[in-house]
C-alpha cells in the first residue's frame, strides 16, 4: 500500500510518499514560498534532488506539479496516481474533539475549522492541504493526524489550569500539548528497542528541536507534557519563551505599552534562544557562541538546561520512577554535548552517562551505562512515517 503524507504550512507544503510494505520512502520534497516571490519545488527520488521554480497561486495549485513529478517517466516513482491508496495529513490542533487520527469528511473539516482559534497559524493551512488533496485526488481517503491527539489521554489534574472552570467549559482553555505524533512514535520505538512492555513502560520523552517539549508517558498514556493551550508553554525554545508568569503578559501591555499582538509575537518569535542571546535561535550557534565566551548565549543555554532538568525531575516523580528517558528532535538526536549536560544532571536519580556511546548522532542508541538506574536512549523520531502508519491502519480498518 502506498500512502502520501502531507504537511501543509502557511507558506509551504511538504510531501512524502511511503511504500508501507517496507516503510520505505519512494519520494519526498516540498513546495516552499507559496504566495510569495520565488515559489520553488524541491523533489527527491531515486537518489536525485531536483529544484524548479513554480508559478502558482496557492496551496491547491501546489499539488499538480508534485503529481507530475511522482508520475514522470524519468524521476517518477509510480505509474499512476491511483496507486496512492490514502493520504495522511498533519493537523496541528484537534481541540477536545479529536482524540484519534480521523478519516476526513465534511464534519471533520468543520471540526478542524472550529479549532482555527486554537491553532490560528497552522490549522487553516492544514485544512488547505486537505482540500487541495480532495481536488487533486478525488475518491482517495484523507486522514487527519492531530498533533494534540496523543495527549488527550491526560487526566484533568494535568490538563486543567487553576482558573474558573467556565473558561475550560466554554472556550476549551486547557493544556492540549503538541508533538503528540512524535512522542507516540518514539514511545513505541523505545519500548521495542529496549524490550519494555508498552502497556506498563514509564518513559520521559524529550523532543528537542526548534520547538521543544517533554512528555511523561506511562503505559502509552500521557501523564503530563510541557506545552499547553498552544506550543508556547514549557521549555525554552529557539524563538519561544516557554513558561513565563502569566502576569508578564499584562505587565508588558500595561507598562511597556505593547499590544496583545506584539506580546504574542515577542513571546513566540523573539524570545527563547534568540531573545536571550540576541544572536541566534539555533542550538549550534548558541553552543558555539557560548564556547567562545559569549555571556548572553551562555545564559540562554543555562536557562534551557535549568528548565529542562526542573521538568525531568517532576516527571520522574509523577511517573513513580522511570524505565527510560529518550532524546529526539534535531537537538536530541544530534547534540551529544547537550545530551551529556542533561544526563549528567540526572546523577541524583542514578542515571549515568556512557560517554563513548553518547558520541552517536541520529542513531537509535543506549547512552547510559549498564549500572544506570534507568536507561537513557537516543531515539530518532519520524513523524511522517507515524502519520503514514496511522493513516494505513485507519484505511485498512
Ligand atoms: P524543528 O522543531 O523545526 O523540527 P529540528 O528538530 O530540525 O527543528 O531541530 C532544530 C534544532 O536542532 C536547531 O536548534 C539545531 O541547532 C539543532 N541541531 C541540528 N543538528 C545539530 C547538531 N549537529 N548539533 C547541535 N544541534 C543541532
Amino acid at each position: 500500500m502506498k500512502v502520501l503524507v502531507i504537511n501543509s504550512g502557511s507558506s509551504s507544503l511538504k510531501f512524502t510518499l511511503f511504500d508501507m510494505a517496507d516503510h520505505s520512502v519512494l519520494c519526498k520534497g516540498l513546495v516552499e514560498r507559496i504566495g510569495m516571490e520565488g515559489t520553488k519545488l524541491t523533489y527527491q527520488a531515486k537518489g536525485q534532488k531536483l529544484e524548479e521554480p513554480l508559478q502558482i497561486q496557492g496551496h491547491s495549485e501546489a499539488l499538480a506539479p508534485i503529481c507530475a513529478k511522482m508520475t514522470d517517466a524519468q524521476v517518477g516513482v509510480i505509474a499512476d496516481l491511483s496507486e496512492i491508496k490514502a493520504i495522511g495529513h498533519r493537523v496541528l490542533h484537534g481541540g477536545m474533539e479529536f482524540t484519534q487520527p480521523t478519516l476526513v469528511d465534511e464534519a471533520v473539516k468543520a471540526g478542524i475549522r472550529k479549532c482555527f482559534v486554537l491553532g490560528p497559524l497552522h490549522n487553516p493551512a492544514n485544512l488547505g492541504g486537505i482540500e487541495a488533496c480532495e481536488k487533486n485526488f478525488p475518491g482517495i481517503p484523507n486522514v487527519a493526524v492531530f498533533d494534540t491527539a496523543f495527549h488527550m489521554t491526560m487526566e484533568p489534574q494535568a490538563y486543567l489550569y487553576a482558573i474558573p472552570q467556565e473558561y475550560y467549559k466554554k472556550y476549551g482553555v486547557r493544556k492540549y500539548g503538541f508533538h503528540g505524533t512524535s512522542h507516540k512514535y518514539v514511545y513505541g520505538r523505545v519500548c521495542e528497542f529496549l524490550g519494555l512492555d508498552p502497556k506498563t513502560a514509564r518513559v520521559i520523552s524529550c523532543h528537542l528541536g526548534n520547538g521543544s517539549s517533554l512528555c511523561a508517558v506511562k503505559g502509552g498514556q500521557v501523564v503530563d507534557t510541557t506545552m499547553g493551550l498552544t506550543p508556547l508553554a514549557g521549555l525554552v525554545m529557539g524563538t519561544r519563551s516557554g513558561d513565563v508568569d502569566a502576569a508578564v503578559v499584562t505587565f508588558l501591555q500595561l507598562q511597556a505599552g505593547l499590544s496583545p499582538q506584539e506580546v504574542d509575537t515577542l513571546l513566540n518569535k523573539k524570545s527563547g534562544f534568540l531573545g536571550v542571546s540576541g544572536k541566534s535561535s539555533d542550538m549550534r550557534d548558541i553552543r558555539d557562541l557560548r564556547e567562545k565566551g559569549d555571556k548572553d548565549a551562555a545564559t540562554a543555554y543555562d536557562l534551557f538546561l535549568h528548565r529542562l532538568i526542573h521538568y525531568i525531575g517532576g516527571y520522574h516523580l509523577l511517573l513513580g520512577g522511570v524505565d527510560a528517558i529518550l532524546f529526539t528532535g534535531g537537538i536530541g538526536e544530534n547534540s551529544y554535548e547537550t545530551r551529556a549536560d542533561i544526563v549528567k544532571a540526572l546523577a541524583p536519580l542514578g542515571c549515568r552517562l556512557d560517554e563513548a556511546a553518547n558520541a552517536c548522532r541520529g542513531k537509535e542508541t543506549v547512552i547510559s551505562t549498564a549500572d544506570s538506574a534507568f536507561k537513557a536512549v537516543v531515539t530518532p523520531t519520524n513523524e511522517e512515517l507515524m502519520i503514514a502508519m496511522e493513516t494505513a491502519r485507519l484505511v485498512e480498518g
